[in-house]
């Protein structure tokens, strides 16, 4: 790079572009790195959208990639600076999962994902903050701090994974990675004008992610464009022997996909999310998006999915139970906080095992995370198990097939992301219910394991709206041929306002 305003410029290119510079020897990962680390200087006392920075690192991982580049021997991502979600285990470097029962973790391994990405040589360059155990849609039940939207710094950046989506959107990273239980990747992209793809349940090792519920979790990449969204998913795809979920099957070129060219696909419009509960404005947006892919050559059904009104509560049964279950193992002795001492109730009259495992808990854990493992433990017990667990079992087998019967007719579905534009931090925090409204168009992909990607469709104002585009289960290629031929067609995706 020739002067600091070229440096200041190369933190708003996509990764693809970055990657190019490196390539061209326009510029070297060092600079690159240490662009983002100033960028990051600039702004992250406004966003906060990191926990931990591990500039050092990072740097000497971008000396790595230099010299790799230097010798022709690149990989995919050889020397780009990327996020990570903090949890997501990193040796070395701490993994809190933005709680305070973890917030000394320091793996000694890398998650799969982790090791993908270094692999194909990417930089990281620190950990991205999130709701506590990814368990919200703000960023505002981290125990950390709250993040802010980069579109409007009054505004939540969505969550759970608000803290990669706003890294990316505030040019502090050239893309990040986040996890989707039920719209946490998809939802903060929607909110901060970026694009968030949720791939197919086992297309990616979730080796290594802290547990959430293991049924619905799902890593995948937030960048600042689809083509970004396809070189991310081909770095972190495949098979792992560690994650039994994990499916053997071959990883297309998902670049092959970015084809601009829709017609005769066959697009399927939600009903139930484009009714009652979704801000006129997305509505507005989201029929915009499917003039221009009627334009396109594209045909437009709308479909009917009848279970999608039990789809949230169903989630809040499921994801629950099986937290409830994953988060057991946090006890004060095998990782993180450990609270001794002292008497918590009447049972706990001597500072015995017991009280200690108590009080760790009672003190690591915030008020969301505790609601999750009071409701799980519930619907889990002997004799609610059948009237609940088990019903939201089937009612999700329902949902499947309901999914299965559409995509017999089409070939993607279309929705909003979410049903409205990024709300104001404060503004839902005490009415959990609302907060958990916010997922209604994203939680069915994960019921039923599918992928989906959100991209930039529209604003509010200053605020981003988000389309969701659905795939049958490991046809990525189709959602992100559409996106890709959206986003080429539109300028949406350059519209993000600057912080
Ligand atoms: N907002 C949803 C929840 O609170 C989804 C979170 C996620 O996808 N991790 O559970």
């Amino acid at each position: 790079m020739n002067n600091r305003k070229d440096a200041m410029h190369c933190v708003s290119l996509t990764l693809h572009e970055a990657h190019a510079l490196l390539q061209n020897k326009q510029a070297s990962s060092v600079e690159l790195t240490t662009a983002v680390f100033e960028q990051i200087e600039k702004i992250e006392d406004k966003v906060r959208a990191y926990i931990t920075l591990t500039k050092e690192e990072a740097l000497d991982q971008a000396r790595e990639a230099d010299k790799k580049i230097k010798a022709g021997n690149a990989g995919s991502l050889t020397g780009v600076p990327i996020a990570i979600k903090d949890n997501m285990c990193t040796k070395g470097t701490l993994t809190t999962c933005a709680s305070k029962i973890l917030y000394n973790y320091i793996p000694p391994y890398n998650a799969t994902v982790v090791d993908k990405l270094k692999a194909a040589g990417a930089v990281i360059i620190g950990k991205t903050n999130m709701d506590e155990f990814a368990m919200g849609s703000s960023t505002e039940n981290s125990a950390m701090h709250v993040t802010h939207n980069p579109c409007d710094l009054k505004c939540v950046p969505g969550g759970s994974s608000g803290g990669s989506a706003a890294a990316v959107a505030a040019d502090e990273c050239f893309a990040a990675l986040g996890s989707d239980t039920g719209g946490s990747i998809r939802q903060p992209a929607s909110f901060c004008g970026v694009v968030g793809l949720k791939p197919t349940y086992g297309r990616v090792s979730r080796y290594g992610l802290v547990a959430f519920a293991s049924s619905l979790d799902q890593i995948g990449p937030l960048t600042k464009d689809v083509t970004d969204s396809a070189i991310m998913l081909n770095a972190i795809s495949g098979y792992d022997s560690q994650d039994s979920t994990s499916v053997n099957i071959e990883t297309p070129d998902f670049k092959k996909a970015l084809i601009n060219d829709v017609k005769g696909l066959k697009i399927g419009i939600i009903k139930e999310v484009l009714g009652k509960g979704i801000d006129e404005s997305v509505k507005k947006s989201i029929k915009e998006a499917v003039k221009i892919f009627e334009k396109l050559g594209a045909k437009v059904f709308e479909v009917s999915m009848p279970t999608y009104e039990y789809a949230v509560a169903t989630y809040y049964i499921i994801a629950p139970s099986e937290a409830s279950s994953n988060l057991s193992r946090y006890d004060g002795v095998k990782y993180g906080l450990r609270t001794e001492g002292g008497v918590t109730s009447p049972r706990l009259h001597k500072k015995d095992l017991m009280s200690m495992y108590f009080k760790t808990r009672q003190e690591g854990f915030g008020p969301e995370v505790k609601r999750r493992i009071m409701i799980g433990t519930y619907t889990l017990s002997a004799g609610y198990y059948d009237a609940f667990y088990l019903k939201a079992l089937k009612a999700r087998t329902l949902m499947k097939q309901d999914f299965d019967k559409a995509f017999s007719k089409v070939d993607v579905l279309i929705s909003p992301t979410a049903p409205s534009v990024a709300f104001k931090i404060g503004e839902k925090v005490s009415d959990p219910l609302s907060m958990y409204i916010s997922d209604i168009a994203t939680i069915p992909v994960n019921l039923a394991g599918l992928p989906a990607i959100s991209i930039p469709c529209g604003m509010d104002g200053n605020l981003p709206v988000g389309l969701q585009i659905i795939g049958k289960a490991f046809d990525e290629a189709a959602i992100l041929r559409a996106a890709y031929s959206f986003e080429q067609n539109t300028e949406w995706h350059r519209k993000r306002p600057k912080t």
